[in-house]
């Protein structure tokens, strides 16, 4: 069974990237544009992990992840941080703020799915990598 993943995004463009990259990974994806409705789809979808943009409406990423790590039923889920900003600290913030990764925009297409699954337990990750392995290993 491949995870299910909450991305919670503004941007349309940046949504609908990683969107593609993890439906083309076999994930199941759940989205969110703006701060509340994230929160919301949390509680009621509890996915297997949360990717959150900081700068979003309504309720920006910093207050997200303030209500996910204080959620018990919610604070287990690996949340990762995506953001424009780049500047110096901005990481030592984020992951300050209860986040549990980082990564900065814009997504870096060939890798972003690999560092997430970083994240998930073995047993979450899409079979596609490991069924390229492993037939690879038997294949005469
Ligand atoms: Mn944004």
């Amino acid at each position: 069974m491949t995870a299910r993943i909450l991305i919670a995004e503004d941007h349309p463009h940046s949504l609908e990237l990683m969107r593609y990259l993890l439906q083309a990974h076999g994930y199941t994806v759940l989205t969110a544009v703006d701060g509340e409705l994230a929160l919301t789809l949390a509680r009621h979808e509890r996915p297997d992990l949360i990717v959150c943009d900081l700068q979003m409406p309504k309720m920006n990423g910093y207050e997200v992840a303030f209500q996910i790590k204080r959620d018990e039923r919610l604070c287990h889920i690996p949340l990762i941080a995506v953001t424009a900003f780049s500047m110096i600290g901005d990481r030592e913030k984020v992951l300050a703020s209860g986040f549990d990764g980082y990564f900065s925009k814009p997504i870096e297409v060939e890798r972003f799915v690999a560092e997430l699954e970083q994240y998930l337990p073995p047993s979450l990750r899409a079979q596609s990598r490991g069924d390229a392995r492993s037939g690879g290993e038997t294949w005469p």
